[in-house]
């Protein structure tokens, strides 16, 4: 019986374990704190990512390993390797954590990606901003996620704040996206090639963090999904990537669909796939790691997802809900912090609509 450490443990973490206990599969987690969403289900190694004697004591423990936050620090993975397989890939890694990196790679395979300059200083920044027009958007390269460490720039009176608000780091600005809609689209690669992929995700963001999601994405043509797969195929094969990935995508509305960023781990627009009947992207990503084959990605309804930021509903309430599969993470209510979440998965699409009307109807103000 195989166990699986796991860098990392919050929601995404449990989330596996939890996908992962029915194959017969253990798991462990290397986390700051016991009382994780994963310390919940699955025994922990306290510590940090940079702490070699952690990583040493997680590496005995475990078969395998994998992480489930973007951020962990690369040489952590590194260090990791020399005692056990870890996936994906160090470099996979790197690709996503550094957005010149990563739009580099958009860059390299052909895939459209707003025009982007690397800024490092003030004075860059003005000139960035010169060639691409307003408005701009400025981006921190490390540590930028949900909306954080990024600021929109509509003048060239808002750049001095601008740059002031990200700290002056080495930064990216790229040209802002007038897109119609917010997309995701998650892939799977196995360790021999084969792939899979879930359709094309609409995705919706409440200051930044992605608050709804629905699969497959409404009104989405064949030709749309088919591009989608297309792109992420690209860097599924240019990464020799193994497990799940995700690609966020502005589509403009016109057959266009434009890259905004990778995450090299499972992602909250895919927890649909949890309540779908199919093999979850959860299970899928523990199955690619694993060596086991892959499942199907095909979803057997019209599939919603509603996150639980800050604060959530009564669980009464949340269960009272029709057909609403409900998802909590073990976690305090704070403002900004994603809670929890509730899939539907029904036979039409005003079915959908209705179900997630009803969620969001009882949802505290955000
Ligand atoms: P990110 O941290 O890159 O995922 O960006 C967070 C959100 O900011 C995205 O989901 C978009 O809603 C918005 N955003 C990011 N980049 C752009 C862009 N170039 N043009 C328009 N909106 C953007």
């Amino acid at each position: 019986m195989k166990t699986i450490g796991i860098l990392g443990g919050g929601q995404l973490g449990r989330m596996l374990a939890l996908a992962g206990y029915p194959l017969g599969l253990r798991f462990i987690f290397l986390e700051r704190e016991a009382d994780c969403p994963a310390g919940q289900v699955a025994p922990v190694v306290v510590g940090d990512y940079a702490d070699p004697a952690a990583l040493a004591r997680l590496a005995e423990r475990c078969d395998l390993a994998t992480f489930e936050f973007e951020n962990v620090p690369v040489e952590a993975v590194q260090r990791l390797r020399e005692r056990v397989p870890v996936h994906p890939s160090p470099f996979a890694l790197l690709s996503a954590q550094d957005r010149l990196h990563e739009k580099t790679l958009f860059t390299d395979l052909g895939i459209p990606t707003p025009d982007f300059v690397a800024v490092a200083s003030f004075i860059e920044l003005q000139s960035a901003c010169k060639r691409l027009g307003f408005p701009a958007v400025l981006k921190t390269r490390r540590l930028g996620y949900d909306g954080k460490g990024q600021v929109v720039i509509h003048s060239a009176a808002e750049m001095e704040p601008a740059w002031r608000a990200v700290n002056g780091v080495p930064s990216l600005v790229e040209q802002f996206v007038a897109f119609r809609r917010e997309c995701a689209i998650l892939g799977v690669r196995a360790a021999d090639g084969r792939e899979a992929f879930y359709p094309l995700t609409e995705t919706h963001h409440t200051r930044g963090i992605l608050s709804t999601a629905l699969a497959p994405a409404p009104h989405a043509s064949a030709a749309l999904d088919t591009l989608a797969r297309d792109y992420v195929k690209r860097i599924l094969d240019r990464l020799s990537y193994v497990g799940v990935i995700a690609l966020e995508l502005f589509d403009c509305g016109d057959g266009r669909l434009i890259a905004n960023e990778i995450a090299p781990r499972v992602h909250n627009s895919g927890h649909w796939t949890q309540d779908a009947g199919v093999c979850s992207q959860f299970e899928n990503h523990l199955r690619a790691i694993a060596g086991l084959p892959l499942g199907d990605t095909t979803p057997h309804g019209y599939c919603g997802m509603v996150n639980l930021i800050g604060d959530a509903p009564a669980l009464e309430r949340l269960v009272s809900i029709p057909q609403a599969r409900v998802h909590l993470y073990g976690k305090e209510p704070r403002p900004g912090r994603k809670l929890g979440h509730v899939n539907f998965c029904l036979p039409t699409a005003a079915d959908r609509e209705a179900a997630m009307r009803a969620t969001l109807a009882i949802l505290p103000p955000r």
